[in-house]
């Protein structure tokens, strides 16, 4: 039971994940309690729409009795069997024979890690081996795009670019580069879908050629970049970048963290554009968050030219819990749901909420509103036609995010004043209205 000792035990013990630890001292913890469909009802009784789908990661929506029955099944017949040494389960095998039937091209390789971060780390281990097996070793410079999100270890928070994830962290390392995001709102060249994908294909070139032609071992890019705060790319963006990474002789990864099981409407982003990139990053949606699991899909050159090159040796790249045999369980349980009616609704859902957001558009707040399927944003500013944006501090997008919550809605507030909104693919049309209402009172009460 909720209680004020609970926040003070809080207070005293629980270390948050990406949190102003003093900020967060003083304000205290908000307790979520339970939560079925697109609600989340927090300790107090207080119910709200979840635009966010936890940290849009929830696709297919709260309380399916199926996962829960998959994974309490699993539980009872197995809770665990490693993936090491050849061994394994038939919920993992199933799992990756399913996913590979699904995968663009010839992504038939699935390796499972814990989460996003951790199948972020994989490809940078897999590039780096993947080369030496071809013999080049000295192709081990990485690229990816500023406003990009990869994860939090020390690798993926390098090829971040959030400056929260570098300052303090002794990251980006020396072998990790970036160029400008497309970012169409705020690209110097303008809102031109051409002339964006021009200058990215010219900034990734003249990186290459400073950073020297056969060094550069991959380039990394989210179909959208989420935590940077939802910047779609024009359309054929990721095909000309996909394109021009084999032009260069370099990997393309794809990280699909976010974007992948129905986010922006097919089970993966790639499809928008019909590229199949060298390897592929998912978590998130790949078990809804009933269960932590990520996973890397790994194209058949990629894959074979590692178990070729290691020959009898073992790839020593592992982790206790890879291909955990629950959380196959649940992503199989998922995968039906998905099929069984979710994606199709999520098309659904997703233009309506994009039509409800551009019904905001004329509010003095709203700078920009674009967004996929179920995920967007709108970049709030103070002077539309200079586009300047909110205050830096974290406070003023601290304050929106309170808001909502008052008026019954979870959205993600980022820092550059973007409001960003990843709802379950399951909502229904009222739940989508009440989101745009709801916003539309936030927004006037920022006024
Ligand atoms: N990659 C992308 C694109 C992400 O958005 C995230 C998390 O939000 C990650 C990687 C890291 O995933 P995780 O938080 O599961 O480690």
């Amino acid at each position: 039971m909720f209680s004020n000792s609970l926040i003070e035990l809080d207070r005293a013990h629980l270390v948050h994940p990406v949190a102003s630890y003093r900020g967060h001292e003083a304000s205290g913890v908000r307790v979520l309690a339970s939560a079925k469909g697109a609600t989340v009802t927090d300790a107090q009784g207080h119910q709200m729409i979840d635009g966010f789908a936890g940290l849009w990661c929830v696709n297919a929506g709260y309380g399916h009795e199926s996962i829960v029955e998959a994974a309490a099944k699993q539980m009872r017949e197995l809770p665990y069997a490693t993936g090491y040494f050849s061994l394994g389960s038939e919920a993992a095998i199933r799992f990756a024979a399913e996913l590979a039937e699904r995968t663009p091209g010839d992504l038939n390789h699935v390796y499972f890690t814990l989460g996003g971060s951790d199948a972020v780390d994989s490809t940078v281990r897999f590039v780096r081996y993947y080369y030496h097996a071809q013999g080049r070793p000295q192709k081990d410079q990485f690229i990816s795009l500023m406003q990009g999100y990869h994860g939090s270890s020390t690798v993926g928070a390098g090829l971040t670019a959030l400056p929260n994830f570098h300052g303090g962290f002794g990251v980006p390392l020396d072998w990790q580069h970036k160029i400008p995001s497309h970012y169409p709102y705020r690209n110097p060249v303008g809102t031109d879908p051409k002339a964006i994908i021009e200058a990215s294909k010219a900034a990734l070139r003249e990186k290459v050629a400073e950073i020297g032609p056969d060094r550069v071992a991959a380039f990394y890019a989210e179909p959208i970049q989420g935590s940077g705060g939802v910047i779609v790319p024009p359309t054929g963006w990721m095909k000309a970048m996909r394109e021009l990474c084999r032009e260069l002789d370099i990997l393309f990864i794809a990280d699909e963290v976010i974007t992948g099981f129905g986010r922006t409407g097919p089970l993966f982003a790639c499809s928008h554009d019909d590229i199949v990139p060298d390897m592929m990053t998912v978590a998130k949606g790949l078990t809804s968050g009933y269960v932590p699991m990520g996973a890397v899909f790994l194209s058949e050159t990629v894959y074979n030219t590692i178990a070729d090159g290691a020959g009898a040796a073992a790839v020593g790249h592992g982790y206790t819990y890879s291909a955990h045999p629950v959380s196959a369980a649940v992503g199989l349980a998922v995968l039906k749901l998905y099929e069984g009616g979710l994606l199709e609704n999520g098309v659904r859902a997703g233009a309506r909420l994009m039509a409800g957001l551009q019904s905001l558009a004329d509010h003095p707040l709203v700078g920009d509103v674009r967004g996929r399927g179920m995920l967007a944003a709108i970049e709030l500013v103070t002077d539309k036609a200079r586009k300047t944006p909110l205050p830096p501090a974290a406070e003023p997008s601290r304050r929106i995010f309170d808001r909502a919550w008052s008026n019954g809605l979870v959205i993600r507030a980022f820092a550059n004043g973007a409001l960003g909104y990843a709802p379950p693919l399951c909502c229904t049309d009222a739940e989508i209205d009440a989101i745009i209402e709801r916003t539309a009172k936030t927004l006037d009460q920022t006024l």
